[in-house]
């Protein structure tokens, strides 16, 4: 091939309706939950067979190649898809990907993204005020939940740790202080940032698997007679394994009275403040001082788009307090539209198009809908898991995570283990459905992240069919 022939636009042309019919068709099916959710291969001979491809010679035509990558890949669109928490993308969301990947906006410096720049600034405001931040506040774009994570932290540290760690490095004993449950990204982002084992102080759950935030007094005492200094508390909203959300209120009050930095991890539930239903659940994520809501997850956008918001905008840009003379003029000054400055990535992809477009297309309206059916299914499945014998709830959902597992007339706990292990299994090589198994306090359990709004009621009664039989 020719280098200037593989830039022909009229190429570009036949190839784009090509795949976008492919795409089209795709959709169809796996909408109508006719084909399995994925064909499952073992990860070698999944390897073998693309080493096999990647063996032929080129063929002009990427077409029977594109279908075989679809083939070959789970298929989130299909009802039966309830396992981890990626969304199905809305199909305007992933074409304004198709855009983003050929105007490929560097976006660290402003003029290598106006627009896209211009746009971050607007989606990450109309979140700030959504979540209830005050006028202050503001943020960015990062690529995914735990990049953001560890960000925020690191803007945590800057502003509210009595140590310069960024000049001097970590001599000091740093610590944060977050629920047993929360996202392991906390843990490895504290371990990156030289906290070790000893600063990362876990609070145990109660029996709903929230943060027991009556504990965070004597821990923060102990942590203090052990020579730590605390400097940030993590809530969950909502954890992964059970969906439980952390009393963020507790926790702002608690980190008001100790000058301490109050971060929220709103990766996947942060988006019940869309809802009028279920805004309850993050009452009091309106005062931390920093959030994060991944797109990716509860937003139907494809994969990385993740916003990270701050109760003053400008601590934002104290996270990484560096030089970079030959980026920007002024490399001081706290411009919003240098996104580099601000986030961990110099050259970052064009996120904030597709929420926009989302927004301006369909309205905010879409997302509140979104969060409405799944959380809604996530209760109703809890109810059909109640109903029937022989299966269990490990705690009432509050999100639309479910953990559940299928005990029948055993009650060895080891029995009931290996038997769930194997359920799931099972259903992954059938690949009628998709879930996934956690484990509870050292048991097994079955887990489903109800992220499909085309999933019905008869789709969830289908499920336990299958796991009973
Ligand atoms: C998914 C998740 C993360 C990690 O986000 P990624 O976008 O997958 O990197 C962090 N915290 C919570 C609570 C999550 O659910």
């Amino acid at each position: 091939m020719n280098l200037a022939d593989a830039y022909n636009p009229d190429l570009f042309r036949q190839q784009g309706h090509a795949l976008v019919d492919l795409l089209a068709d795709h959709l169809a099916q796996a909408e109508s939950g006719t084909a399995p959710v994925l064909t499952y291969a073992e990860p070698d001979e999944q390897l073998a067979y693309w080493q096999a491809d990647f063996a032929q010679p080129t063929n002009a035509d990427p077409l029977p190649l594109l279908t075989n990558m679809i083939q070959r890949s789970i298929h989130l669109h299909n009802p039966a898809f309830m396992g981890h928490q990626v969304a199905p993308p809305l199909p305007l969301a992933a074409l304004t990907g198709l855009l983003t990947g050929m105007l490929n906006q560097g976006q660290a410096v402003y003029e290598m993204g106006m627009t896209a720049n211009a746009l971050e600034r607007i989606v990450t405001g109309w979140l700030a005020k959504k979540l209830g931040l005050g006028a202050a506040a503001g943020g960015l774009l990062t690529s995914g939940g735990t990049l953001a994570n560890l960000t925020a932290l690191l803007t945590a540290r800057a502003v509210a740790a009595p140590a310069d760690v960024w000049t001097e490095g970590t001599t000091n004993r740093l610590a944060i202080m977050v629920s047993d449950e929360a996202h392991y990204c906390v843990d490895r982002a504290a371990r990156i940032m030289g906290l070790g084992s000893a600063g990362i102080i876990k609070i145990p759950t109660n029996d709903r698997f929230q943060m027991r935030t009556d504990l965070l007094e004597p821990y923060l005492a102990k942590a203090r007679a052990d020579g730590l200094t605390v400097f940030a508390v993590i809530g969950s909203a909502c954890s992964t394994s059970t969906g439980s959300y952390d009393d963020l209120t507790a926790i702002a009050d608690f980190c008001q009275a100790h000058g301490l930095w109050f971060h929220a991890d709103g990766a996947h539930g942060g988006v019940a403040a869309l809802s009028d239903t279920y805004r309850p659940l993050v009452r009091g994520i309106e005062r931390a001082d920093s959030v994060v809501v991944d797109f990716h997850k509860m937003m139907m956008i494809p994969a990385l788009v993740t916003a990270l918001i701050y109760q003053r905008g400008t601590d934002s840009f104290r996270t990484f307090q560096q030089k970079a003379q030959y980026l920007w003029a002024d490399a001081d000054a706290q411009d919003w539209f240098n996104s580099g400055k601000r986030a961990f990535e110099c050259t970052k992809l064009m996120m904030s198009a597709k929420v926009y477009t989302v927004l301006r297309t369909y309205g905010e309206g879409l997302f509140a809908q979104n969060v409405e059916i799944l959380y809604g299914l996530a209760r109703q499945f809890a109810a059909l898991v109640r109903e029937r014998a022989g299966f269990e709830l490990a705690v009432e959902p509050e999100s639309n995570i479910v953990c559940f597992r299928y005990a029948g007339q055993t009650s060895d706990p080891a029995q009931i283990d290996l038997l769930n292990s194997q359920i799931r299994q099972r259903l992954l090589h059938k690949g009628q459905f998709y879930i996934v198994q956690t484990t509870l306090r050292e048991r097994v359990w079955l887990r489903v992240s109800l992220m499909n709004p085309l999933t019905t009621a008869g789709h969830l009664a289908a499920l336990l069919d299958a796991i009973e039989g």
